[in-house]
């Protein structure tokens, strides 16, 4: 297996590519999985060593929320993110960013484009996200519309310069599609939030992909133990509230496990059963259904 700084020199301004124009790339890492080691060692003491290998420290740690060591870690990545995405990506208040100017420089020329079959519905459940897609031929119109509006931006930005707007104001109709380019310099610990928050199924689609792609290419070989970790403890786990296990004691002392629609809303909290919707009761029966507790339909 290559040593850290083998697989630092390897991943080094790779470009893993997003979309049809956006990417992620390490620019560079400070420490390793050795290094989270070596930092939660000296508050355990010299002792630690005997009672407990490497893996199992930093799996005590990412367990017990024991954080402070991967704060040791540094991980800095220069990325080409779309506006809207971009929005999303830095309410991460943890990281330091630089990011491209399109006060001093030209703006980035390019868009992220969507294709025909890649247009998704409004979610009725759940107002922020999305579920489905359109078929071929509305998402074709979509998408030619989407190449018209974005040329017309472009060109109507262009002639603001060729006039001599200032690069400030002309770029105030540019689309939310056009790529912004930042270096993003950001902890361990903070960037596996990041990456919990934003792997999951409810984040954005469009920022999902940047997470997933920093998560898999760049974090799991530079920090395999590490990854292994957060992905058992955190981004595979799955939290129970206290009225999560309110229905299952229901469900065990009923006997009807795995339970159908009508056993799940017997062993309901009293709270939600006076609603007609009630998010926390389908939260609640997602995470039954995943653990085989609750039918699944159909
Ligand atoms: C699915 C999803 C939907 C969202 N929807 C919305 C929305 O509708 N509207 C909206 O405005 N935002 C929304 N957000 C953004 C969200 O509220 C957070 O701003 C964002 O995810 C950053 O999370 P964070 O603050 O934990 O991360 P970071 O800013 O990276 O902070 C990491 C941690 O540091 C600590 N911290 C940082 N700064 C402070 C501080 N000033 N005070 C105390 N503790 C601090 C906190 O413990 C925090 O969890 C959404 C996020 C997700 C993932």
């Amino acid at each position: 297996m290559a040593s850290n700084s083998e697989q630092v020199e390897q991943l080094r301004w790779h470009k893993f590519l997003v979309f049809d124009d956006g990417f992620v790339c390490l620019v560079d890492a400070m420490g390793d999985d050795q290094a989270v080691v070596q930092a939660a060692r000296v508050s355990y003491g010299e002792g630690t060593q005997r009672v407990s290998d490497d893996r199992t420290l930093i799996r005590y740690l990412l367990r017990h929320q024991h954080t402070t060591p991967l704060e040791m870690v540094e991980v800095k990545l220069l990325v080409r993110v779309p506006m809207d995405a971009w929005r999303q990506w830095i309410r991460h208040r943890t990281a330091s960013i630089n990011e491209y100017s399109t006060r001093y420089s030209i703006a980035i020329d390019d868009c992220q484009t969507t294709s025909a079959d890649a247009w998704r519905k409004q979610a009725i459940s759940n107002r922020q996200g999305s579920e489905g897609f359109f078929g071929e031929e509305i998402g074709a119109g979509l998408s030619e519309e989407e190449a018209k509006l974005q040329e017309h931006a472009h060109k109507v930005y262009k002639k603001r310069l060729d006039l001599g707007v200032a690069r400030e104001q002309a770029r105030k109709d540019l689309p939310l599609s056009t790529y912004t380019e930042a270096y993003w310099k950001i902890d361990l610990h903070n960037l596996l939030h990041f990456l919990y928050l934003r792997m999951d199924l409810h984040a954005q689609w469009e920022i999902r992909q940047y997470a997933q792609t920093i998560g898999h290419e760049i974090i799991k070989p530079l920090f395999p133990t590490v990854w292994e970790a957060f992905v058992d403890y955190r981004l595979e786990s799955m939290q129970l509230t206290r009225l999560d296990r309110e229905v299952v004691r229901r469900l065990a002392e009923s006997g009807k496990i795995p339970a159908d629609e009508e056993a799940f809303l017997a062993a309901q909290d009293p709270a939600w059963a006076k609603l007609k919707r009630s998010r926390e009761r389908d939260e609640c029966r997602e995470k039954l259904m995943l653990l085989g507790l609750v039918k699944g339909e159909g």
